[in-house]
């Protein structure tokens, strides 16, 4: 079973763009929830996460029932496969794509199916329905996709849907859905609404900011969202994840211009590395993804020594998050150095 690779920390004054991190540090009015919440950390929290429910409920229209709180989403990753697959099941997802798949497969003793991304980068998604066999009991559909930030289509989706039998469990992974503004991603909430399969993911990691502390939730609908709840470790958010989620809500308008901020630094990266003739697919998550194949190890350590710590994926390519100003600066300087030296 592969072991899932954390992104490297940066060297003191270096940046770490190597975990799609938000570069923001807390709001002050969701430190100032934590702060009340650490008063109770003597107690268990709230086993079902109550007022959380309610309000992610409230926010996309939805029953509590089918919501389902977790330890981050990448927990509830592993649970649906739990719950559906065991040795001699299949789960089928695009390669590259979040490095959890593989290994929550392995836990259930599933067997992984990854498919080869088309040459855009992107989900090939008449080759994933091809994958998909009578033993096929999960898609994983990532959009933006980790790590080459390429969307997968409402068609496609729905292509994908038409062709598998409802038994399958779609899961449509959208840990950076804020940042999407290509108006041809999937709507996954509709499909969400249309299929009883379908079932949607959605962290506070990445655009909201709480990524130490550990929350996720899915859509689903009851009879999985009941599985979901019976296969969670107890009590796994805590009081202060929870509070901090709700009190993000809260802020949400805030905390949704942070993430504009960081769709627009994202075009200046993209402008500017596209003018040193870079190419690279067209990024809807909080970070690039360049095709660097052979060169990847040589160009991420020269990165390292200019105190740019990015996501290697060897002979492949490599992730780096769109982080602080000063950050990308140093980014772009070190990739036009890089283009003429190592690349061309
Ligand atoms: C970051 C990420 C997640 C989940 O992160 P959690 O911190 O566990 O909520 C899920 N899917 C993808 C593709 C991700 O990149």
């Amino acid at each position: 079973m592969p072991s899932y690779a954390a992104g490297k920390r940066a060297a003191p004054g270096g940046h770490k763009l190597s975990s799609n991190e938000n570069p923001f540090d807390p709001l002050p009015s969701v430190l100032a929830v934590i702060q009340s919440a650490a008063t109770q950390i003597h107690r268990y929290p709230d086993p079902a996460a109550g007022e959380l429910v309610a309000a992610l409920a409230h926010k996309y229209a939805v029953q509590p029932a089918e919501i389902v709180v977790g330890t981050g989403s990448v927990a509830l990753c592993g649970q649906l496969v739990s719950i559906v697959a065991e040795a001699g099941d299949e789960v089928v997802f695009s390669w590259p794509s979040f490095e959890a798949y593989p290994i929550v497969c392995g836990i259930a003793g599933a067997t992984a199916v990854p498919v080869p991304l088309n040459s855009a980068y992107a989900t090939d998604m008449p080759a994933t329905i091809a994958a998909v066999t009578p033993n096929t009991k999960v898609v994983f559909v990532c959009t933006p996709n980790n790590p080459t930030g390429t969307i997968v289509s409402h068609a496609d989706v729905e292509r994908l849907l038409a062709a598998v039998s409802p038994e399958v469990l779609v899961v449509i992974d959208e840990a950076y859905v804020e940042f999407v503004d290509d108006s041809a991603a999937v709507d996954a909430l509709s499909l969400f609404r249309q299929y009883q399969n379908v079932v949607v993911l959605r962290t506070f990691s990445k655009a909201y900011g709480l990524a130490g502390l550990r929350v996720g939730y899915a859509l689903a609908h009851p009879g999985i969202a009941a599985a979901l709840r019976k296969t969670s470790i107890p009590f796994g958010v805590s009081t202060i994840a929870a509070d901090a989620a709700v009190a993000s809500l809260a802020a949400e308008s805030e905390l949704l211009a942070r993430v504009e901020t960081l769709c627009q630094r994202r075009e200046q990266v993209c402008e500017a590395l596209r003018a040193q003739g870079w190419q690279f697919p067209d990024p809807q998550g909080n970070f690039i993804w360049l095709p660097t194949g052979e060169k990847t190890m040589r160009m991420a350590d020269f990165l390292a020594e200019e105190g740019i710590v990015v996501r290697p994926f060897p002979g492949v390519g490599m992730r780096i998050t769109i982080a602080e100003n000063s950050a990308n600066m140093v980014l772009i300087a070190a990739l036009s150095q890089l283009k003429s030296e190592v690349w061309d």
